[in-house]
This record gives structure tokens, C-alpha cells and sequence, in this order.
């Protein structure tokens, strides 16, 4: 008998949700928060009901095909987040 090593390793390198920070679907930076600072978007369920269904909510009517546009053009979810929204740190990228 070993130990338990590989059963560990494997919850390491499996389905290591907990440990791995979600990326935020809108700008793609690991943000990993609800509301991610880096474009403002606001993950309603951390799951994409479909890029192109307004879900209301937080986000409003804004779908999030609209938000990545918005983020390409003004480097945010929407216009109006310019002012809040930093820039993603360095451990935040892809
Ligand atoms: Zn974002």
C-alpha cells in the first residue's frame, strides 16, 4: 500500500473546479468574481445560458454577445462601466 498520493493528485489535476479560477465569459480574464472588475459583467449563474439570450437580472437587457462587444470597443461590459472597471492583473490573464 503506497498512501493515498495518487487519489490526491488525481483530485489535483481532475475536476479541480474549487481550485481553478473561472474565467469571466465576457472578457476571458480569470477574475473569478460575480461581477468581474475588469469588464463589469455580472455572471448571473457562472454558466453561459447562451450567448445570445438577454437574461436579465444584473446585467439588465445587455446579452453577452453585446457585453464582448462592448468590452472590444470600450474595454468594458457597457459604456457606462468605463469609469469603474480596472485593468486585469497580471495573474488574471489566460
Ligand atoms: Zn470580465
Amino acid at each position: 500500500m503506497v498512501g493515498g498520493w495518487r487519489e490526491k493528485l488525481a483530485r489535483v489535476g481532475g475536476h479541480g473546479q474549487a481550485s481553478v479560477v473561472s474565467k469571466c465569459p465576457c472578457c476571458g480574464y480569470r477574475t473569478g468574481c460575480v461581477t468581474c472588475p475588469v469588464c463589469f459583467w455580472t455572471d448571473p449563474a457562472q454558466a453561459d445560458p447562451g450567448a445570445f439570450v438577454a437574461v436579465g437580472g444584473p446585467n439588465g437587457e445587455l446579452t453577452l454577445t453585446e457585453a464582448r462587444l462592448n468590452y472590444a470597443l470600450y474595454g468594458a461590459s457597457h459604456p457606462k462601466y468605463r469609469e469603474v472597471v480596472r485593468k486585469p492583473r497580471a495573474d488574471e490573464q489566460y
